[in-house]
Order: C-alpha cells, then structure tokens, then sequence
C-alpha cells in the first residue's frame, strides 16, 4: 500500500474499482508521485497492455473530479497527476530534471499573503513552487 493510501481512500468512498480502473490508481499511490497522463498510461500499459488510452484519461479526469487526485501544473509543460490531495503541501522542482518533491514549508502561505495585497479576493488556496537543482544535477 502506497503512503498517499489513494486506494484505501476510493474503497473508503465505494469507487466502482474495475480491474483497469485499480490499476490506474496503483500506478498513481505513492509519496512524491506526480506523473503526467502519457506516463501513467505508460506504467498502466506495463501493467496490463490492453488497457486504453481513453480508459486512462477518463478514470484521471474522475479522479480528479473526486478530489482524490490534484492536477499539478509546476513546470510549465505536461499537467501532473498528485495523489497526495489530501495533505497541503507545495513543490520543490529540479530545474534540470523536473524532479518533484512534496514539501511543507514553515507557515501558511495563504496566510503570508497580507491584507493589502488581497484587492478584495475571498482566496482559497496558494500554491508555492520552489526551483532550483537536485543533488543529481547539481555541478559537483
Ligand atoms: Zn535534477
Ligand atoms: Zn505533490
């Protein structure tokens, strides 16, 4: 069983959990998963290669409409699948690589954003996303 406990969660709320849909969500469980479509149909494929694109996509798109899994967009390329939904948490991205770890900065960065700076929005999520080298990329 995966940290993120994505599967334990659809049980928990009854989610119709076919053989090609519970292997969308295996490939998803996990800490630090951020995965794009195209690789989480590829894992999906590794898994059992009948399974189709379309099956992927649609059981993504329910996945995140669940809440179960947030849409991340941190590189400015392919969206990425998070199970971790459920923790607030904000990214750290190798520049290099695109590397993503889940991390908790001291702090509520909603909360750093002071009154004057709100233009009179009711806000509701802030999302920070920090850059910069992982070891593996980093110059030696
Ligand atoms: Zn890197
Ligand atoms: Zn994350």
């Amino acid at each position: 069983m995966g940290m993120s406990d994505l599967l334990g969660r659809l049980r928990g709320r009854g989610w119709r959990m076919t053989v090609q849909r519970r292997v969308v969500a295996e490939v998803l469980d996990g800490e630090h998963v951020h995965l794009t479509a195209d690789e989480v149909l590829a894992r999906a494929a590794a898994r059992l290669p009948e399974i189709s694109r379309a099956t992927v996509y649609n059981t993504l798109g329910e996945l995140v409409s669940l809440g179960e899994v947030m849409e991340v967009a941190t590189d400015g390329r392919a969206k990425r699948y998070d199970p971790n939904a459920h923790r607030p948490h904000q990214h750290l991205v190798c520049s290099t690589c695109g590397t993503i770890r889940d991390v908790h900065p001291d702090g509520d960065p909603l909360a750093a954003l002071p009154a004057s700076e709100r233009y009179g929005f009711t806000i509701s999520a802030a999302e920070v996303t920090y850059r910069g080298l992982c070891p593996g990329c980093a110059p030696a």
